[in-house]
This record gives structure tokens, sequence and C-alpha cells, in this order.
């Protein structure tokens, strides 16, 4: 069983679409549009790339299938962390160190263009700083250590080590054996932020078409995409849809679309608790994910909403059963104070996971074998809204004629999963179970 990615059925609104404010239509394709990039995807992953193209004068049009911001990017959890879903290590040991620090200084960068962005077009979506990676075992804690030291010595990065005594000064909760603070993270409004990014584009001159999802293309010296009720025709092609991949007619898409596993995961929003009670949950207001394979995260929204994730489901279509009842019991776990607070909303989304939970960015070779006219980023594997950032600066650049970035990603492998469709998620689930027994101790 695949998850049916384009079905709105699938994915229950989410506190972000209830608190987004007024949002800009955008019309659907129909005839033909000439263009010099086509961008197929409104999440975050187009829209940077689009927007960075846009603002080098180039005339850009970007498809999206439901509306802006419908997919993960407009309904995450909100965490800004400067790092690649695989971590350093996996990096290093696929590229080397020289490679690995340079996939290292575009996630910071990624996590600046972040800020940036909103700062350049006034984008208002609640940005805070601060991010705490925390442990719930002394093991985890061990894990910490280790990565702090590893981040001073390799990367340039201080972070700040929270030990057990001192972490209620940070998380109201007796859960955590330390935690590191990471300055340089924080959190903001996914959707608020999607969809100022959208704004920017078009204000930049690029055009968008919602309800407009790509069916197919045809390579050539343009290529011509269908998409929604008409064809767009441009110079190059750009493939940014997330686990929207295998809805693509072809062997290209369906090939790239076997490296990723779609995986639900899923989040609760509390009713606003009152200012003390938040004051005492999370006192700074930084954002906290623990370090397990299948983690908690969370943090307070502006209007004070214990806005809690977790879990994952690999195994079928839509909303498991009883998902936000399971959140509410790990929530309480955290936080045994939240166990009267009524929960406003319940939802979730779909991440696109590599099977070593790299990036997977690249070219498609044309018919003669050379590289082509159409690129990709996929494989965000759950932690997106900087590497979109950083997908975002290398595609353009490659767009452009500087390859030289994407061409370091491209030296990754990103194998398929095993199982195929039918198989793929079960396989997955099973090692994933192994994982998170090993997480208890
Ligand atoms: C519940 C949840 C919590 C998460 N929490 C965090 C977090 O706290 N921090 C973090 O860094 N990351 C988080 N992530 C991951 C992050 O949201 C994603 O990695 C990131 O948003 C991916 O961006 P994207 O543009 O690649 O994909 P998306 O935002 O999914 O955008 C892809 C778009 O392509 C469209 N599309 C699909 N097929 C087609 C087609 N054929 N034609 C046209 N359009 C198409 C889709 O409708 C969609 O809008 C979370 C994800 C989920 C689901």
């Amino acid at each position: 069983m695949s998850i049916s990615y384009l079905s709105d059925r699938a994915l229950p609104p989410s506190y972000y679409e209830a608190s987004a404010g007024k949002r800009v239509d955008y019309p659907t394709l129909a005839g033909s549009v000439d263009c010099d990039v086509c961008v197929a995807g409104g999440g975050l992953a187009g829209l940077h790339t689009a927007l960075n193209l846009a603002e080098q004068g180039l005339r850009v049009v970007l498809l999206e299938a439901h509306r802006v911001g419908w997919g993960a990017s407009g309904r995450n959890g909100g965490h800004v962390i400067p790092e690649f879903a695989c971590g350093m290590k996996t990096l290093e040991d696929a590229l080397g160190n020289d490679a690995a620090q340079r996939c290292w200084t575009l996630a910071q960068e990624g996590a600046e263009r972040v800020r940036q962005r909103i700062a350049t077009f006034g984008i208002d979506c609640d940005y805070r700083v601060g991010h705490i990676e925390a442990a719930v075992t002394p093991r985890h804690a061990g894990h910490l250590r280790e990565w702090q030291e590893r981040a001073g010595r390799l990367y340039d990065r201080k972070y700040r080590y929270i030990d057990r005594a001192e972490m209620r000064q940070f998380v109201g909760s007796d859960r955590y054996h330390g935690g590191l603070l990471d300055s340089t993270g924080g959190h903001l409004h996914p959707l608020r932020f999607t969809l100022g990014m959208a704004r920017a584009l078009t204000a930049t001159g690029g055009m968008i078409f919602e309800n407009s999802a790509v069916q197919s293309w045809q390579d050539g010296a343009t290529v011509a995409v269908r998409a929604g009720g008409g064809e767009i025709r441009a110079k190059t092609l750009v493939l940014a849809c997330n686990v929207g991949m295998e809805s693509i007619a072809g062997s290209e898409p369906q090939r790239l679309a076997r490296r990723i596993l779609p995986v639900g995961t899923w989040i609760i929003a509390t009713a606003p608790l009152a200012d003390a009670l938040a004051d005492e949950l999370l006192p700074t207001r930084a954002a906290v994910a623990d370090n397990r394979v299948v983690l908690d995260y969370f943090r307070l929204s502006a209007d004070n909403r214990m806005v809690f994730g977790g879990g994952c489901s690999y195994l079928g279509e839509g909303t498991p059963a009883g998902f936000a009842e399971s959140l509410r019991n790990g929530m309480i776990k955290v936080f045994p104070q939240l166990a009267r607070t009524p929960i406003d909303f319940q939802w979730g989304g779909v991440i696109d996971i590599s099977m070593t939970r790299a990036p997977d960015f690249g070219r498609l070779k044309n018919a003669s074998g050379k590289p082509g006219n159409v690129y990709y980023a996929q494989g965000f594997s759950g932690s997106g809204l900087v590497a979109t950032a950083a997908a975002g600066r290398v595609l353009a650049e490659a767009v452009t004629g500087d390859s030289a970035n994407l061409d370091m990603f491209m030296r990754l492998t990103n194998l398929p999963f095993p199982g195929g469709p039918m198989l793929r998620g079960p396989l997955t689930a099973a090692g994933m179970l192994w994982a998170r027994l090993r997480d208890q101790f």
C-alpha cells in the first residue's frame, strides 16, 4: 500500500491552516505558457529554488498540485535546525571530510537564508531563536556530549551543553538527562512562512498556478510540461514534489520515487496555555526535540499552544486511528502538567525519507545520456525547513551554470528501497521497531 498523496482526505487540516490569516488564491493553469524555468511543487524546496532564480531575472513558473503549502512545508513542526537529517557522520563517510564541511556550511547558510527571507520580505511567521536537542536516557546524553565535542572540533560549532540539574531552566519536565542548546536554530509558523515565500516569489516576477498537478513532461531542447489544464514550455524543469514524484507519469519520475519512502508523521496542538504555565513548561521558549530515532518534538506557538509532534506510520494510507491519543499520552509523559489541557487540533503530513536519510538532489540525463534540463530535490527525510533552503540555492546555482555543489550531492548514492511499493513500508517499519526498542535503554 502506498499513501495516496494527492488525496485531500488522507490528511486532516492543521492548526496552521486555522491561524494562517488571509491567503492569496493563485489561478489554475490553462493554455500554454513559455518560461525559462518551470518548478513543480509549491513547498519550500520549490519556492526557495524559484525565488532564487526569479531574483536573477529568469522567467519562473511554479506549479502546485493543490494549494501552496499543502504538503509538508505547511504542516510541519516548525523547528528550524541547521543540519541535514542524516547527520554529519553519514555525509563524512559518503563524501569525505572536505565535502562534508561544504554540506555543513550550506546548512548553516540555509538557516541564515530562512532568517533573511523573513526579514527581507517582512514575512510574519513568529520566528523565535533557540533549539534544544534533549536526551531521554543517560546513553542519549552521552551521544549529545560526543556530538558537542565533534561539532566544536570539526565544524567550529559551540553548542551549550545543559546538564540534568540545569534542564528545568529550559524544559519544565523531569524527563531529560541533558540537552544541547543551539542558538542558530529556532522555530516558526511554517505555513505562514511558506505562504510568505509564495508572495515573495510573485512580487519578484514569478508566476504561481495552484490545482495544477504536473502529469508528465517531454524532454527536448525545451521541456514540455503537461499540468492542470494546460502546458508549460520551459528551458528547464525542477521537480520539488516531495513524495509526489510517483504521481508523475514516466519511467524517470517512477525511478526517483522508488528511492523515497512516504512516511506519515503527526502533531497535536493544545488550547492556549496561561502565561504562567507556558513560562513553567518552556521558560526560554526554545523548541525541543529529543535525539531518539522516533522522536518527540515540541514548542510553544505564539499564542501559547503546546505544538507536540512525534510518531511515524509506514503501513498504509491516511491518518492512523488513535494517533492523537497516543501523542497526548506522549506529551503528558513529558509534561504531566498538561493532563487536563484540551487538544484543539490534530493533523499530520508525509515526509520523504531516503534509505540513509541523506538528501537526494540531482540532474537527470537526456536521451543521449548527457546531463539534461530536468533537476530534482527530494529525500529531506523529516528535517527540511533548513535543508530546502540549501536545496534551493544548490539547484538555482546549477540551473544558472555553476553545478559544483550539485555535483557534490550527486556523489551520494541513494538506493531504491527494497521490497518495492508493496513491501518497502512493512520492511522499514520492522527496522524502525528494532530502533525504537533499542532507544528505550
Ligand atoms: C508532520 C511533519 C512535521 C515536520 N516537522 C519538521 C520540523 O519541525 N523541522 C523540519 O526541518 N522539517 C520538518 N518536517 C519536514 C519538512 O516539512 C519537509 O522536509 C519539507 O517541508 C519538504 O519540503 P518540500 O518542498 O520538499 O515538500 P512539500 O512541502 O511536501 O512540497 C511539495 C509540494 O509538491 C506538490 N506536488 C506533489 N506532486 C506534484 C505534482 N505532480 N505537480 C505539482 N505539484 C506537486 C505537493 O502538493 C506539495 O505541496 C516535517 C514534516 C512533517 C510532515
